[in-house]
Order: structure tokens, then sequence, then C-alpha cells
């Protein structure tokens, strides 16, 4: 009789024990059904959000129209809201009712010079300027995941700060945004960013460290030259044989980069190991006693690049140019990304267990165009992570490929975005 006592006891404790921990798991689980469907509800206004700054590209400098319409929105969802950082960058904070961490999410604002002609039927209307690189949809999911989290406030644990910067392009609004102050607004604890690409929508990628190619300018200096024509065709011939890729390899067509079996994400990837070099674009200055040329490169890792100008300057030096040799250098041309590589297995492991692995890419490879982001200025700052957003649709013909006169997007990576980056946030506040 007692042991049977004992046993009821101890079953309902069981029971409750249960039901709390299945309580706790639940909590998180609402909170991303929640994302969703507030995701659903708000996806046609984001769409018409992207189309109206789509048909008003503002180049880098001159995002008055674009920051006013982000300013307002955010304005509306009651963030507080801060304009005229850098620029017209603007920052939005969204206060939780709960305490927790403080993250930042960052989106570019700006545009392009474009004179091709609009793909789309929202095409612009401001003459020789096109948003090709898709900061109009940046723009638009970071105001999603503002709206949607702003409905969450109420669980939300901790404060959010949306930075959208402007000057992108021209590698100069992160850095105008940070001299302007923009830590002493925000203090975030983690930072991130994504950007959108050829992968197919409805998946994002990120890696540890390096997401693009570093691209570097390689400066060589003589003095005392006596036959500058010889000595220009021996450097140009050191220098292209740097490049470590076989001219007929799949390497050079862009579109494998997001191949399943040898793009970026997988990992066979064709995309590491590899220097290259543009073999045409050399440019030469010759004065009187000095001899310069400067060329362009790509490196897959840091390894290689160091050993790169080493190579180049022992070649250098057991040559007849010897003792005419005054520099060789590797100079920065574009900031590195360089993704903190604990938030990178974090950030991964948690999308993929709320959105399922075959929507979120571990990336193996880098871009082979090493002409990166300038978010990588605030990477010094703040432990952040860049991803990709994969915006093609190869079915449809709808292909991401940023830069290019018929760049198009297929909108529904506006709902993955708000979707899987809302989600990311919340987690990440915890
Ligand atoms: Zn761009
Ligand atoms: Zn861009």
């Amino acid at each position: 009789m007692k042991s049977k006592m004992l046993r009821d006891i101890l079953s309902l404790f069981f029971f409750v024990l249960v039901a709390i921990s299945a309580f706790g798991q639940n909590t998180p689980e609402r909170i991303h059904q929640d994302i969703k469907k507030q995701t659903a509800q708000i996806f046609d206004s984001l769409i018409n959000i992207r189309r109206d700054l789509h048909r008003y590209p503002e180049i880098s400098g001159e995002e008055k129209r674009t920051s006013e319409k982000i300013a307002e929105y955010l304005i509306g969802l009651g963030l507080e809201v801060k304009t005229n950082i850098g620029g017209y960058g603007v920052v939005g904070i969204l206060k939780g009712a709960k305490p927790g961490k403080k993250i930042a999410w960052r989106a570019d604002i700006d545009a392009m010079p474009s004179t091709a002609p609009d793909v789309v039927d929202f095409e612009s209307r401001n003459e020789g300027v096109r948003h090709i690189c898709g900061h109009d949809v940046h723009t638009a999911v970071a105001l999603g995941i503002a709206n949607v989290l702003s409905s969450q406030k109420e669980q939300l644990e901790g404060t959010v700060y949306f930075v959208f910067q402007p000057s992108e392009e021209n590698i100069k609004g992160a850095l105008a945004m940070i001299d302007d102050g923009l830590f002493d607004i925000i203090h975030p604890e983690e930072m991130y960013a994504m950007h959108v690409t050829p992968f197919p929508t409805g998946t994002i990628a990120t890696k540890s460290e390096e997401m693009f190619s570093d691209y570097k300018q390689i400066h060589l200096s003589f003095q005392n030259v006596t036959d500058n024509k010889a000595l220009i065709a021996f450097a140009k011939r050191q220098i292209r044989g740097l490049e470590n890729v076989a001219p007929e390899s799949k390497f050079w067509n862009m579109q494998n980069m997001g191949d399943p079996e040898l793009g970026i994400a997988a990992p066979n990837s064709i995309y590491t190991n590899f220097t290259t070099v543009e073999k045409n674009n050399f440019s030469i200055t010759e004065t009187e006693n000095k001899l310069e040329i400067r060329a362009f490169l790509s490196f897959s890792d840091k390894k290689q690049r160091d050993s790169a100008i080493s190579n180049l300057k022992n070649q250098i030096l057991a040559s007849p140019y010897a003792d005419k040799l005054i520099k060789a250098a590797l100079v920065d041309v574009f900031p590195t990304l360089d993704n903190n590589e604990k938030l990178v297995n974090a950030c991964l492991a948690q999308l993929s267990t709320i959105y399922g692995k075959d929507k979120v890419l571990r990336m193996y490879g880098v871009v082979a165009d090493g002409r990166s982001d300038d978010f990588a200025f605030f990477q010094p700052k703040v432990p952040s992570v860049y991803f990709f957003m994969g915006g093609s649709n190869y079915e449809k013909g709808i292909i991401a490929q940023t830069h290019s006169p018929n760049f198009t997007v297929d909108e529904s990576c506006i709902k993955t975005g708000v979707n899987l980056f809302s989600s990311l946030i919340v987690e990440r506040l915890k």
C-alpha cells in the first residue's frame, strides 16, 4: 500500500517535471511560430517597400529619401530612432520587455550607377541609378525584422539595434558611421548582416573567417633600370606565375559557385586554396629613375597570400634585377570580412535546429571575387557574422548575380530573410 502511494507520488512528480520541461521547450518554439505568422502577414507590404525603394534608388552618399522612408517606418513601429549618422545613416533601437543581450543588425541602403535598362516592371525612375546590388532587398528585410521583433516585444530579452548604413558601394559608409559616434549610441555585444547572392532562394549561408577572397594590389618598385621593357616583361611573367588555377578550370565559370558538388557550399569546393591574378590589369608608371608595376590579385587564404609575396621577392632577388628592386609589397584594396568562428558555429546550429539543415548552409570555399563588403569595418569592433542569403530561382531564370546589369531577385527571399534572421536574433539575445 505504502509503496503504491510512493509510486503514485513519484509518477506525479515525474509528470510535473515532464510538463515543466515541455513547457520550457514550447516557449521558444512558439516564438518562432509567431515570427513565421507575423512575417507572412507583412510579406506583401515588404514587397511594396522593396519595390518603392527599387523605383527610387539613390547612389552612395545621396540616400536622403531612402533614409527618410526607413526612419518613418521605424518610428511607426515605436522604435527609438536616430538619423543622419555618418551621412544618411539611420539607427533604430528596439528594447525588449525582458533583460538580455544587445544585438545589432546592419543593412546597407545605397544603390549604384547603371545606365543599363531595368529588367523588372517596377523599374528605376532615377536615371542612371539602379539597385543592382540588392540593397533594396536588404533594407526591406531589416525593416521586416524590426516589425516582426516589435510584435514580440513582450517576449523579447534584451535590445536590438537596427543599423541602416549608407555608402556601402564606395566603402565609406561603415567608417563614416563609426567616426560619427555609432558605438557611442549603440553598444552591441554581437553584430550581424547579410547580402543577397546567387544561391537559391530559401537558403542562407555563412562560414567562419573569410567569406570573400582577399583582394590585394602588388606594388613593385625598381630604380636605376636600364632596360624598362625587359624588366616589365619579366615582372609581369613572375606575377602571372603566382596564379595557381588552371586556365581551363571550372573555377572560372562563376555559375559554378552555386553548384552543389563544386560550389562554395560544397565540402569539396573548388573555391579553396587559390591565388588568382588579373592578368590584363597591370599598371606601369615610368619616371626618369624609377619603374613601378602594380597588379591585382585575389587570395583564398592568408598563408598563400604571405608566401606569394615572399616567393615573388625571392625570384626577383635571384634575377639580374636583384639590385634594382626597392619595394615589393601587398597593399589593401578592400577590407576583408572575417567572421567570428564561435558565433558562426552557434548561429548555424541554432538556425538549422529551427529551420532545417537544407536551408542553412555552411560554406567551405570563398567567393573568388574579393570585392567584399565594408561590414568588415564593424568586425574588429564587435564579434560578428556576415551571411549570404540566396536570391535566385533558376527555374524562373532569376539569377541574383550582384552588379550584373540584369540582376534580379526572387522576392520570396525577403520572407526567408525575415523569418530566419528574426529567429536568429531572438536566440542570440538569450
Ligand atoms: Zn555592391
Ligand atoms: Zn551590395
